[in-house]
């Protein structure tokens, strides 16, 4: 057998043939035509948040974005919202330690974002927000890590997963400000590695209040980072608002205790 069709066998075998949802044959995909087309994706995000806004418009009201003026992050992007039954993947590959979930997520991801807009230059470093190593070596692998596999290989962007890292544990963020929050996520994690003048893609699977990037960004922005985007297959909405139906103006912060990582 030609080493190009046993390659392509492996390949075969190693994708998942079955939607990672209903469970039917999907062909190539990860999740099938007609479970995608039921997820719910985010119609009219911010520009700059990401976060869903009423039909045609492009940015959040002023003071009312999400990602603040001076952020690290120049740029929230997520196509879905965490709601069912993205959740319900997103644990599957977290706890279910399933690389097929996984890559489900970075196919939904990539479909859901489209081709990237064509930047001259040298293209940005992917880099996945990486876990604790403590808690990775109890889960096994880190699933953004996964999710930015993929990533990359749609973009054809270099991976770099061994640019950041979380030498020390975040401690529990539940009950501290936001500011405390920001504050104590910067300290977790450390650059190894040049990143100077670097456009910098961090690839994470779910944002809630945006804080674990932006204290990612911070640590990145610190060494000489260029500029800084990020990337996750969901994000939670404001309370209210659904998906691609506009927001009514108040904010989720709590719904932070639907990250465990
Ligand atoms: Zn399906
Ligand atoms: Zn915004």
């Amino acid at each position: 057998m030609p080493v190009a069709t046993l390659f392509a066998r492996l390949v075969d075998a190693l994708l998942p043939p079955r939607c990672a949802l209903c469970g039917l044959a999907s062909g190539r995909r990860a999740v099938c035509a007609g479970c995608s087309a039921d997820l719910p994706w985010l119609a009219w995000p911010c520009v700059r948040c990401g976060l869903p806004l009423g039909p045609g418009q492009s940015r959040c009201a002023p003071g009312g974005c999400e990602l603040p003026p001076g952020s690290p992050v120049t740029r929230l992007r997520a196509p879905l919202a965490y709601d069912f039954p993205v959740d319900r993947l997103v644990l599957r590959a977290k706890f279910g330690r399933s690389l097929p979930v996984c890559q489900a997520l970075g196919e939904l991801l990539v479909e859901g974002l489209g081709p990237p807009a064509a930047a001259g230059g040298t293209p940005p470093l992917v880099v996945p927000i990486p876990l604790h190593w403590q808690r990775q070596r109890t889960r096994g692998f880190n699933q953004a890590g996964e999710i930015a596999r993929v990533v990359a290989r749609a973009t054809g962007w270099p991976l770099r997963p061994d640019v950041l890292r979380r030498p020390r544990p975040t401690r529990e963020q539940s009950g501290l400000t936001a500011q405390a929050r920001r504050r104590n996520l910067r300290r977790a994690f450390s650059v190894a590695g040049v990143v100077e003048g670097r456009a910098i893609l961090l690839v994470d699977d779910v944002i809630t209040t945006g804080a674990t990037v932006e204290g990612a960004a911070a640590a990145l922005a610190a060494a000489g980072a260029g500029a800084i985007e990020a990337w996750a297959v969901a994000r939670t909405c404001r309370r209210g608002s659904a998906p691609g139906h506009g927001a009514d103006g108040v904010t989720g912060q709590d719904a932070g205790a639907a990250r465990s990582a």
